[in-house]
C-alpha cells in the first residue's frame, strides 16, 4: 500500500489526497509540519537577526553597477 500523505491546497486551503487541489486545480503540498510556512510568525524575528532590512546589509548586495566594471 503507497504511503499518501494529506496534501493541502497553497492557494485555496483545501484538503485532498492530490498533489493538484480538487477545488481550484492549484498546486497542494503534504499537510503538516513545513519547512517554510508563509504564517511563520518568527519569519520577521529571524530578519531582523540576519538585518537584512539594515544599510549594512543591503550595501554588501553586488549590483549590476558593479559587475559593469
Ligand atoms: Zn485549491
Amino acid at each position: 500500500m503507497p504511503r499518501t500523505r494529506l496534501q493541502k491546497c497553497t492557494v485555496c486551503g483545501a484538503y485532498g489526497l492530490s498533489e493538484t487541489c480538487e477545488e481550484c486545480g492549484a498546486q497542494a503540498q503534504a499537510a503538516g509540519p513545513m519547512r517554510f510556512s508563509p504564517e511563520d510568525a518568527r519569519a520577521d524575528l529571524r530578519r531582523k537577526l540576519k538585518q537584512v532590512e539594515s544599510k549594512e546589509w543591503a550595501s554588501n548586495l553586488p549590483s549590476s553597477e558593479d559587475e559593469e566594471e
